[in-house]
């Protein structure tokens, strides 16, 4: 494969954007090598400034869930934009999606839309910490609930990827209220309400782990925490942005049938426009300004292209009744077919799935935490990245990542995929 544009791009880039990249992840920093500049996408593909066809299993990091430039998400989007694309009033637009997003999820009766992930979750903790009175958070080691202050503690992605858990500018005090746990080990949690009577206000957990690659909970560990947190007056926060609409219809409150006191989306909802939202009872949301005394606005928030776009693409999802085991089935193809090819090639490796999340960590023992997925031999998997990359195969560029399927994968580039884990593993 030939990068030259994409090379030529990025020298240029570096100039005016630091590290040329808008987010760190994008620079390739963790496996080497150019980052490729995409010129445009379709169904299951995405194509480089370079002419080159690329398989893609990361698909803007999980938004294209039924494939690039899905027709009624575009045309959404177009239509709405002869409209106008911005009025800062509110319109039906927002009642629609609210409407079906709130039918399509368990236990939520108001939900806020907001422009990010980051923001979903920064802005969840806020009201969490105002609703309950109290200070401290927990998360788990590992997670990543975005770049806001209190949760770049430990987080995974690409915090963990370039080695700054804690980041500067992160200060003394923002740290002290964000309690650590381990993922998967419900007595590291236990410690820390016992350590800290009455003064958690919440614990927020991706109810699936994304951001260490992928990593399901344990058999009871997500009833377990409901529990906990019933027992100490403590919300659990279940963090979808990865797995909402995505695991389920309802994400992980409907595939576990736990049910969270608030949850925050992201990715999905906006169909790959820009978008996040934050939902819970009406009691919590009320708590909210206008109507509560919490803090949180946008100028943006709401805005009409990306709530058409995200309306489009519920619309779809909710519409299409095997859409989840089509998901399954076609993720569960490729889990077998890779499992065969490093097991020929006596290769050490654990891969994790579940629905239409999968990841490959190049270690023998089982990855359930933080601390097993940061076994995984980072330079098998850089050899592994480039030697899929250069046979038209894009994954995440690094191994802290899940890959994330779209219904637009035919078995056909599952099989391709497959045949290139073939040929590559024989470099490993
Ligand atoms: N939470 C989770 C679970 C995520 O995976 C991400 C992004 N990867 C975020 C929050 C932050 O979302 P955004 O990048 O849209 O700010």
């Amino acid at each position: 494969m030939m990068y030259k544009r994409s090379s030529a791009l990025f020298k240029e880039a570096q100039t005016v954007i630091p590290g040329g990249v808008n987010s760190p992840v994008r620079a390739f920093k963790a496996v080497g090598g150019t980052p490729i500049f995409a010129k445009s996408a379709k169904g299951a593909y995405v194509y480089d400034e370079d002419g080159n066809r690329y398989i893609d299993y990361i698909n803007s990091w999980g938004p294209m869930l039924l494939g690039h430039a899905f027709p009624p998400v575009v045309d959404a989007v177009i239509e709405r934009a002869k409209a106008g694309t911005s009025f800062g009033m509110p319109t039906e637009l927002e009642n629609k999606i609210a409407e079906l997003a709130v039918s399509m999820v368990p236990n939520i009766d108001k939900i806020r839309f907001v422009n990010s992930g980051t923001e979903a979750c920064m802005s969840a903790i806020r009201l969490a910490r105002g609703f309950t009175k109290k200070e401290k958070i927990v998360k788990f080691a590992g997670c990543y609930h975005g770049h806001s202050d209190a949760f770049l503690i430990e987080a995974g992605s690409g915090a963990v990827t370039f080695g700054t858990p804690n980041s500067p500018g992160v200060t003394q005090g923002t740290a002290k209220d964000t309690l650590l746990a381990t993922y998967n080990d419900l007595g590291s949690v236990e410690k820390l309400i016992t350590a800290n009577p009455n003064e958690i206000a919440a614990i927020i957990i991706e109810p699936v782990a994304g951001n260490m690659g992928c990593i399901p909970p344990k058999e009871g560990f997500l009833e377990a925490l409901r529990h906990l947190c019933d027992t100490n007056d403590i919300l659990l926060i279940f963090d979808e942005v990865m797995t909402g609409f995505r695991l389920a219809k309802g994400g992980v409150q409907e595939l576990k049938g736990v049910y969270a006191d608030m949850v925050c989306f992201g990715k999905v909802i906006g169909g790959g426009l820009p978008v996040g939202a934050f939902a819970a009872r009406s009691e919590i949301m009320d708590y909210l300004a206008p109507t509560g005394p919490v803090y949180q606005a946008g100028t943006l928030s709401g805005n009409p292209l990306a709530m058409a776009a995200g309306l489009a693409m519920l619309k779809a999802i909710n519409a299409d009744k095997g859409l989840m085991n089509r998901l399954e089935e076609k993720t569960k193809y490729l889990h077998v077919g890779m499992a065969d090819v490093l097991d020929r090639n006596n290769i050490d490796y654990t891969i994790n799935r579940i629905g239409s999340m999968i990841s490959v960590h190049f270690c023998k023992d089982k990855v359930v935490d933080f601390k097993s997925a940061a076994k995984g031999n980072n330079d098998t998997f850089k050899t592994f990245f480039h030697g899929m990359l250069n046979k038209g195969i894009y994954i995440a560029p690094s191994a802290f990542e899940s890959w994330f399927i779209t219904d637009a994968l035919s078995y056909q580039d599952l099989n391709e995929t497959i045949a290139a884990v073939e040929q590559v593993a024989k470099e490993l």
